[in-house]
């Protein structure tokens, strides 16, 4: 019988068929190599999507507004680039594709957040989080479609945010909404070439979900509050987004296309009524 995979790579068990050997799983396995970049991967949810490419064997890029974080790990290419800035996102594609051919992957993680309500939204608010959070994602989207692989994936992280009302955070929640909706129209209009799904976060543990229980008016109860609602018992880690984000780009999702996958612990299941009082 002619195995699927080379026999050198099939580690075989005692009670196993040649056929169950043949289609054992071997799970991202065609990651490896590819050409991968990852917005905003200095630190938090895409500095762990970024890493775990780069365990896969992808050849990762990433960027962000600021120098090359020193601890970043050594096989990840960094460039210094604002997303909200179109002409330094077709710099930073000119240079990935010249040298390494097209994309396979796109991981639109950049984002900034302000927890403001709409009445207490300046313009230049308006500028700090639409810019990144929406045009970024419209830049980057825009400028790599057309030089993606073949079946090429892009993930957007969204926002739990985008689909409920966080309290103050009007144009954060609106910039999130957005790129579940870009997320459904590059789907439909490009989904015979690339695929396009979004990751939406509940609550993280990193920089910007500190800062945004630092701003509760009681931030320890706060935590313990939002940690109260989560029938998993526990916040979600960056490492929680990344497995799903690798699968978004693996073939194991091909048939994935248009979605919206919420990752929150069962928080946002849950039903907005008192249990204590039913
Ligand atoms: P962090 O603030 O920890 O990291 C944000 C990253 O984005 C940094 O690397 C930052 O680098 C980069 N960045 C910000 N603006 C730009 C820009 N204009 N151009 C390029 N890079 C930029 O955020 P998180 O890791 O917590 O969040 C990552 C994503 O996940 C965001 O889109 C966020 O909205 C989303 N999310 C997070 C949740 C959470 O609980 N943490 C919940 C739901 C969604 P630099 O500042 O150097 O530019």
């Amino acid at each position: 019988m002619r195995l699927l995979v080379p026999p050198m790579q099939v580690h075989r068990w005692s009670a196993m068929s040649d056929q169950q050997i043949a289609t054992k799983p071997t799970f991202g396995r065609e990651l490896e190599n590819r050409t991968v970049l990852v917005t905003g991967g200095s630190r938090g949810i895409g500095r762990c999507i970024a890493e775990n490419f780069a365990a896969y064997g992808s050849r990762v890029f990433s960027c962000g507004r600021g120098l090359r974080p020193k601890d970043l790990a050594a096989e990840i290419l960094w460039w210094q680039c604002d997303v909200a800035d179109s002409g330094a996102v077709e710099m930073l594609r000119d240079a990935i594709i010249s040298e390494h051919g097209p994309l396979a992957t796109l991981v639109n993680n950049a984002g900034v957040q302000i927890e403001k309500t709409l009445l207490e939204s300046t313009d230049s608010d308006w500028e700090t989080v639409m810019n990144t959070n929406a045009r970024g994602v419209f830049n980057c989207c825009r400028a790599f479609i057309p030089h993606m692989v073949p079946r090429g994936s892009i993930i957007n992280i969204g926002s739990i945010s985008g689909q409920i009302a966080d309290p103050a955070m009007a144009l954060y929640n609106a910039s999130k909404a957005f790129v579940h909706g870009l997320t459904r129209s590059i789907a439909v209009d490009h989904g015979a070439s690339v695929r396009c799904n979004a990751v939406l976060p509940g609550w993280i543990m990193t920089d910007m979900a500190d800062a945004a229980f630092d701003l509760a008016n009681d931030p320890l109860k706060a935590r313990e509050d939002a940690l109260a609602r989560h029938p998993v018992g526990r916040f979600g880690s960056p490492q929680d987004i990344a497995s799903v984000a690798v699968w978004l780009a693996s073939d194991a999702s091909e048939f994935a296309n248009g979605q919206c996958f919420t990752i929150d612990g069962g928080m946002t299941a849950a039903s907005p009524l008192n249990p204590g009082l039913y």
